[in-house]
């Protein structure tokens, strides 16, 4: 057997298993990591606080509420987007052409490699869903990392008040310098407890603050002024017009709908104008 085709074959092995693990991370994501984290949070953190800080009925029932309205859209727009076909289907009214597909695709269509198929007004290949971020589901992506940012932040003052009720004042500053500094393990001779696990767990609900944050951030930004991730790091500058459009374009004309109920159906302008011909 000759090196290419070994080559060839080792590239694909490498390929698959980076695919299996990619769907293993993406159904952990989406079927045990999110509500195991909401589960935490309403069965354990949240009637510490109500007993702790003696919150009263409305003021409960208001948590309650919010909570799962942010779970819900947290978990709604994560399905959606995994579950919304967003592939380019063959068009004769095109003059592009996909030399893997085989396929006249529309002029907005760009090939995924990892797809193996052409995608509709591709934004990015989402290794956390396993997905194509296009056309159709670029609306719930976006959301998606909203309503994560929301709830982490949320999530954040819950546990910060949680973790005040494990701790006497001076421990829990030292336990985060402890947290934030290995070395400071070492000179301090009392072992590691469930507070600093506690701790661990809080700067780790900051740095999912920032990281949502920060791609929420970028991804509202590009739909705002209407470029694709891979445009904004080509550095195109195109003139995409008015914020207005280019939001609607991504949410649909029903977007006041769209940000708070993922389930709710709100067409794209190109589909409606379809409609109306
Ligand atoms: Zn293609
Ligand atoms: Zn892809």
């Amino acid at each position: 057997m000759n090196t290419k085709v070994i080559t060839k074959a080792l590239r694909r092995n490498i390929s698959t298993i980076a695919k299996i693990w990619e769907k293993i991370l993406c159904y952990n994501l989406v079927l045990l990591i999110t509500p195991c984290y909401f589960i935490f949070e309403m069965s354990v953190v949240r009637p510490t606080i109500v007993t702790y800080y003696n919150i009263g009925t409305l003021k409960h029932t208001l948590h309650i509420i919010c909570s799962t309205f942010c779970f819900v859209n947290v978990v709604g727009n994560m399905i959606y987007s995994i579950a919304t076909d967003t592939t380019a289907k063959p068009t004769m009214q095109s003059d592009s052409y996909c030399e893997i597909c085989k396929i006249k695709r529309p002029a907005n269509a760009w090939h995924c490699k990892t797809c193996n198929v052409c995608i509709l007004k591709r934004d990015h290949h989402c290794f956390f869903f396993s997905r194509c971020i296009g056309l159709r589901n670029q609306r719930y992506y976006v959301l998606y990392l909203g309503y994560v940012l929301i709830s982490m932040i949320y999530s954040l003052y819950y546990n910060y008040y949680y973790v005040l009720t494990k701790f006497g004042d001076d421990n829990m500053v030292l336990s985060a310098f402890r947290v934030i500094n290995p070395f400071l393990r070492y000179l301090i001779p009392e072992p590691l407890g469930i507070g600093d696990l506690y701790m661990f767990f809080l700067f780790l609900n900051t740095g999912l603050v920032i990281w949502s944050g920060g791609l929420f951030y970028f991804h509202m930004m590009n739909v705002l002024r209407g470029l694709s991730a891979h445009e904004f790091r080509k550095d195109l500058s195109v003139d995409r017009g008015m914020m207005k459009t280019n939001f609607v374009s991504v949410f649909g004309v029903k977007w006041y709908w769209a940000i708070i109920l993922p389930f709710v159906e709100s067409p794209l302008p190109e589909d409606v104008d379809i409609k109306c011909q």
